[in-house]
């Protein structure tokens, strides 16, 4: 039996944080994440339980609790449907298409928590690139044929879960949301644990669009050469 997935939405946007910024994606956020970080904007995706399961994801779509179970094929022939069909040999980093968003990014909840690669191998079959964007705290992201992951490493956080260095030695870019100055001490300190890939990006995000986090985040950009993630959509109110 193939893999399938717990879905919890699909829609189409334009990347609003991070190295991606602008980049039009198909966001598809899986459904279920252990971490639990107080300023979680997804808190709705939590929590699995079984009276949330729609049996169709038009039946689940939006920010709420319920989810579907999909398998690979049903999800990249949703996205296709609904976003636009590529010719899978047209699959590039460089954007030449006439229809519909190329990437198709891979968010949650904890999108680690399920085996990527069935999913990863049917969007890329299908012409899509697949980016995602994890907490570093599971392994499903491991060996998916990824072609681009973002890490953005949750410590500390009240579900206890641990940032696993083989997931942050995959990252294509390395985003630390900073609330307050101790943050740059973990982010410091996951880094000299971790190898990085050469070229990885890193980047600081305020918490929460705070005014006084931005200015930390900016004043540590100034001295690092790191990079300021704002959360443009948020500043859009776009989802
Ligand atoms: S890892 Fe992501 S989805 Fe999970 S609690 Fe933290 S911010 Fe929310």
């Amino acid at each position: 039996m193939s893999q399938t997935y717990l879905v919890n939405d699909i829609y189409a946007s334009v990347q609003g944080e991070g190295a991606m910024t602008g980049v039009p994606m198909a966001l598809l956020r899986l459904h279920g994440c252990p971490v639990g970080c107080p300023f979680c904007d997804t808190k709705e995706t939590w929590l699995v339980r079984d009276e949330d399961e729609r049996a169709r994801i038009a039946d689940a779509l939006g920010a709420n609790s319920l989810y579907a179970v999909m398998s690979a094929a049903q999800i990249s022939e949703y996205i296709a449907t609904k976003y636009g069909r590529h010719n899978p040999e047209e699959r590039t980093h460089i954007i030449t298409r006439q229809s519909g968003p190329l990437w198709v990014l891979i968010t949650g909840g904890e999108p680690g928590l399920q085996p990527l690669g069935e999913l990863v191998h049917v969007l890329h079959a299908a012409g899509y690139q697949a980016a995602v964007e994890t907490s570093g705290t599971a392994d499903g992201v491991l060996e998916a044929g990824l072609d681009w992951v973002c890490v953005s490493p949750k410590m500390g956080m009240p579900g206890g879960r641990l940032v696993l260095p083989e997931v942050v030695a995959i990252a294509d870019e390395l985003k630390m949301v900073i609330g307050k100055e101790s943050d740059f001490a973990r982010l410091e300190q996951l880094l000299a644990a971790s190898s990085l890939k050469p070229g990885a990006v890193i980047s600081l995000q305020p918490v929460s669009q705070s005014p006084a986090a931005t200015r930390l985040c900016m004043d540590k950009a100034l001295q690092t050469g790191w990079r300021l993630s704002v959360q443009v959509h948020k500043y859009l109110n776009i989802k």
